[in-house]
């Protein structure tokens, strides 16, 4: 062995390069972060083959001051952090100060750089390490850098790089991350001399999304937000489960603002997608998580792309819940793999399974997330109001359509599905758990904000209950009139009920009265909070049941009213009460496509 030496600085910094600078994406990364941290409203990158000739990148953001210029390229040198405290708090990308010695020592740097208000700028050029150039230059606003021929002095790493073509498609995938964090700013990407992306300043992150996915990936984006907790903050779009990828690329995660690479988080994405994904393929998002600084480590990694969470695990559930709860409209027909043969399809309809892991979606959406659909997927409320010319305007079919039905604008199918379009699609609804999912949500804003109104029975009703029923009765009087309920405790062992809610439609009022009120004495006995408990036991008594046929007017109704609801997809049990079957599905399941 020989002896042991202190390394000289030019080789050290060549071997931070390896782990900085491992291929011109990673330049390119670091660039747009150093930009990105000097507060820039404009990024304009030039590549030319695959970046190993070129990287350039033109910021407006704070530039250098001419005297700290060389101290930027000096090694662990960096203007975002002085202490140790500033260390558990980073807000900027960069504060290693690894990045621009790194690169500089296996290409030749040139940067100009003018900091904001100086007389003079600065030009420097640096090969292999090595300042070759330092002078004055122009003021200017922001800083140019240029990095050519990268690893013209480290062969070996150079042998590594792959063709031009796939160079050139790690920088674009490393462009579009910090275009969906930097949905703000206009950034611009040319490659060998011409311009192939200029996206515009001040875009919210949905239209980023849509310039980056493009227009049939924008159609199926399901926008979500959550705040489970006062310090998490979790919200992006992700893509309908029918469009899907053959790897992890198209899923962008950002943890303040900062893209990252976490194997198990994109794991809860995909759970969060249950088996609504075909083995093999991939989902397509952006998610962003946002949470107090002192709660990620991101320096783990001289990368910095991966990072590490004080609580991890409950990242990852609140990340898959909220992915479920966005996906739960089934959607009537699985494609069969290629690998299944005909012989072996028993049944072409399936049902997509339910994750049994998933709460009913009421508790979801009443106390954690919102959900809001983006284009295409269940209109909201305003969309419903609007429905009538997006219709007709986007989906010429959809009149056709009815008109093959015989006029009809919807269908009752086994006395217990109804059948009927709207966004160019099919929709099934399952007439109880439809009516179910109405008439608790009616009933919960009848308890909790606007009492309903009741309908006077013809004959006052008189009821003999149980003693514990009384009991009950007597204790929740309150809720029962906030329903609609007209009723009085007569005696001890009685009650005279003279209105019901305006839309109970049976006349078999005695029964569903004792049906609901077992319903919500079992749901009290388990601890359920009395108002949901009510409101569920309401809807599962009064809603229409399977085998009772319906008038066209009664499943418009029930139509429209579902999509009026606050959560469409799921009864207050968690049953599905919609499924939708679009043109696509079928092109699919009988492989026109
Ligand atoms: P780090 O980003 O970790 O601080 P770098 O080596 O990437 O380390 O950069 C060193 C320093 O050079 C930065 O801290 C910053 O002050 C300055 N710098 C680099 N690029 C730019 C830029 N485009 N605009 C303004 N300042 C820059
Ligand atoms: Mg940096």
């Amino acid at each position: 062995m020989s002896e042991i030496r202190l390394l000289p600085d030019h080789l050290i910094d060549k071997i931070a390069a390896g782990e900085v600078v491992e291929n011109p994406a990673s330049v390119v990364k670091e660039l747009i972060e150093n930009a990105l941290d000097a507060e820039a409203s404009h990024l304009g990158l030039s590549i030319e083959n695959g970046g190993t000739r070129l990287i350039s990148l033109v910021d407006d953001g704070q530039g250098i001051p001419a005297n700290q210029v060389r101290l930027a390229f000096a090694r662990h040198a960096t203007s975002k952090i002085t202490d140790e405290n500033d260390l558990a708090n980073i807000s900027s990308y960069g504060f290693r100060g690894e990045a621009l010695p790194a690169i500089a020592s296996v290409s030749i740097v040139e940067m100009v750089t003018g900091a904001r208000g100086a007389k003079q700028g600065t030009r420097i050029i640096i090969e292999g390490g090595k300042e070759t150039l330092f002078v004055d230059a122009p003021p200017r606003k922001g800083t140019s850098i240029a990095v050519r021929q990268l690893f013209y002095n480290t062969p070996a790493r150079r042998k590594f790089l792959r063709a031009e073509s796939s160079e050139t498609r790690k920088i674009t995938a490393v462009f579009s991350k910090y275009a969906i964090c930097g949905h703000k700013l206009n950034m611009t990407l040319s490659v060998d001399g011409k311009e192939i992306v200029n996206y515009p300043a001040d875009s919210d992150l949905s239209n980023r999304l849509e310039r980056i996915w493009g227009d049939k990936i924008s159609a199926k984006l399901i926008e979500i937000d959550s705040k489970p907790s006062g310090v998490l903050h979790i919200y992006g779009y992700i893509c309908r489960p029918e469009i899907t990828r053959g790897n992890r690329n198209q899923i962008y995660l950002m943890v303040n603002g900062r893209p990252i690479n976490d194997v198990s988080l994109m794991h809860a994405i995909k759970a969060g997608y249950g088996n609504t994904l075909e083995s093999g393929t991939f989902p397509i998002a952006a998610i962003m998580i946002e949470l107090l600084p002192e709660s990620v480590d991101v320096n783990v990694h001289p990368a910095k792309t991966e990072v590490r969470f004080v609580d991890e695990r409950y990242i990852y559930l609140q990340i898959k819940k909220l992915v479920e709860a966005a996906i739960q409209i089934p959607v009537l027909f699985t494609v069969v793999p290629e690998t299944v043969t005909s012989t072996q399809i028993s049944g072409f309809v399936k049902t997509r399974p339910l994750s049994p892991s998933s709460r009913p979606a009421s508790y979801l959406s009443q106390h954690e997330i919102s959900i809001k659909n983006h284009r295409q997927g269940i209109p909201s409320e305003k969309a419903i109001s609007e429905s009538a010319e997006i219709d007709s305007a986007e989906i010429p079919n959809e009149a056709a359509l009815e008109m093959k039905l015989g006029g009809h604008r919807f269908w009752q199918l086994f006395d217990t599905f109804i059948m009927g379009f709207r966004d160019g699609k099919v929709w099934m609804l399952d007439q109880h758990t439809a009516h179910e999912r109405i008439l608790f949500e009616a009933a919960l804003n009848n308890l909790c904000e606007r009492p309903g109104t009741s309908q006077r029975l013809l004959f006052d009703l008189t009821m003999e209950l149980e003693p514990s029923d009384m009991a009950i009765i007597e204790k929740y009087l309150d809720l029962f009139r906030k329903l609609g309920f007209e009723i009085e405790v007569f005696g001890n062992r009685a009650v005279i009920i003279r209105g019901v809610p305006a839309y109970f439609q049976s006349s078999s009022i005695e029964q569903i009265f004792h049906n609901l009120l077992d319903g919500f004495v079992d749901s009290l006995s388990t601890g359920e909070d009395p108002t949901m408990a009510l409101s569920a036991s309401l809807a599962c008594h009064a809603a229409v049941k399977a085998g009772e046929r319906l008038s066209q007017e009664q499943m418009e109704g029930l139509f429209n009213q579902l999509f009026n609801c606050e959560d469409p997809y799921r009864c207050p049990h968690g049953r599905p009460t919609v499924a939708t079957i679009s043109r696509d599905d079928l092109d699919k399941l009988f492989k026109r496509k």
